[in-house]
């Protein structure tokens, strides 16, 4: 396992990092979630991320289950503050000082620790002052409740302010953590360039579009069983707009390149991600600890050029890069 710097700051993490939105306390049962956090440890990840909101705080509890005992200086623990967890009161959304003070102790308390490496504004909050976010993040840091400060999806001038905004205040903002892939090349446009100005690393979600760039989904074939496309718990609704025909035979033409290079699709599409150089870490989730040990093996790996022309041109205008 490599392990990149988080923007500038010297924390190391792990390039490949699990996560566990839509599995942990939903999807797989907890001694599946624990199987899948020990494959883990065992291939090297030392970086794991959830968030309050993710199955409405059981998310958290199941990783602080699973990660108990282990030693706590060789893990980074990556949680995140915006969304209602629970029955949403009118100050159980957003980044208000109140909200942010709150939940980094529930966070604190579902996942068994003094502090988290990482805490991140799951989204930007257009309601509260950005002053009033930052000096509450400020304060976190201060307590050390927290480590590090990142951000999640927050578009390029907001990125600006808010790291303007946090050096004033003795921090920096260290990460964003966007959505991207093969198939999702969004960020590439703005953030990315500001990104590598403000010190700012992307820590990039859905590296494997949800399990699509598996190759697993067949054009014309139901969906195979176990996939998060037959999740009735929440996974089924989130991955529906990719299953389209056309989508996944392009996909399945991906596989060629895949063969060349001596890859999986899966390895394919997660080191496609960390070819680029603002992307500190591939955020991989797993259903079993089986797609972990695959996973992992795209550690390293680097794509020559023409192969990543020939996975631009495969995808074509599948590949959205102005939602
Ligand atoms: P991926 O694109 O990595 O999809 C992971 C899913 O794909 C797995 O749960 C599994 O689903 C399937 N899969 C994984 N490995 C393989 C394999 N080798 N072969 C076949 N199928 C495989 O990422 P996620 O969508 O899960 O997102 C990853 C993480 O990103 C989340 O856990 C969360 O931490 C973060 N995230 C952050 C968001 C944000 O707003 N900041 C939003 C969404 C996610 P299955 O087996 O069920 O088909």
């Amino acid at each position: 396992m490599d392990y990149r710097y988080l923007g500038h700051s010297g924390l190391k993490i792990s390039e490949i990092t699990y996560g566990n939105w839509l599995t942990h306390g939903s999807q797989v049962e907890n001694d599946v979630a624990t199987e899948c956090v020990h494959a883990a440890l065992d291939a090297g990840i030392t970086t794991f991320d959830t968030a309050d909101v993710y199955a409405n705080g059981a998310a958290e509890e199941v990783l602080g289950k699973a990660l108990a005992g282990q030693r706590r200086e060789s893990l980074e623990i990556f949680t995140k503050v915006y969304f209602p967890v629970g029955p949403a009161g009118p100050n159980d959304t957003g980044l208000s000082r109140k909200h942010i003070m709150e939940g980094i102790d529930n966070s604190l308390r579902r996942l068994q620790t003094d502090y988290v490496d990482l805490y991140q504004a799951h989204r930007f909050d257009v309601e509260t002052p950005l002053e009033e976010t930052i000096a509450a993040f400020a304060d976190v840091v201060r307590a050390g409740k927290a480590l590090y400060i990142g951000v999640s999806e927050w578009p390029a001038d907001k990125l600006r302010a808010g790291q303007e905004l946090a050096r004033q205040a003795g921090f920096s903002i260290v990460s964003n953590q966007p959505q991207y892939s093969a198939l999702w090349r969004v960020i590439e446009g703005e953030v990315v360039p500001a990104s590598r100005e403000l010190g700012i690393s992307q820590i990039v979600w859905s590296p494997m579009a949800q399990g699509v760039l598996s190759g697993k989904y067949l054009p014309g074939q139901a969906a195979p069983a176990g996939s998060r496309a037959t999740d009735d718990k929440g996974g089924a609704k989130t991955i529906k707009s990719l299953l389209n025909d056309d989508l996944l035979t392009r996909v399945q033409n991906l596989k060629p390149i895949a063969d060349e290079l001596g890859l999986k699709m899966s390895q394919l599409a997660i080191a496609w991600v960390l070819q680029n150089d603002n992307v500190a870490a591939a955020l991989v989730g797993a259903s079993r600890p089986e797609q972990i040990a695959e996973n992992v093996q795209a550690g390293g790996v680097k794509i020559p050029d023409d192969a990543m022309a020939k996975i631009s041109d495969t995808l074509g205008d599948s590949a959205v890069t102005d939602p």
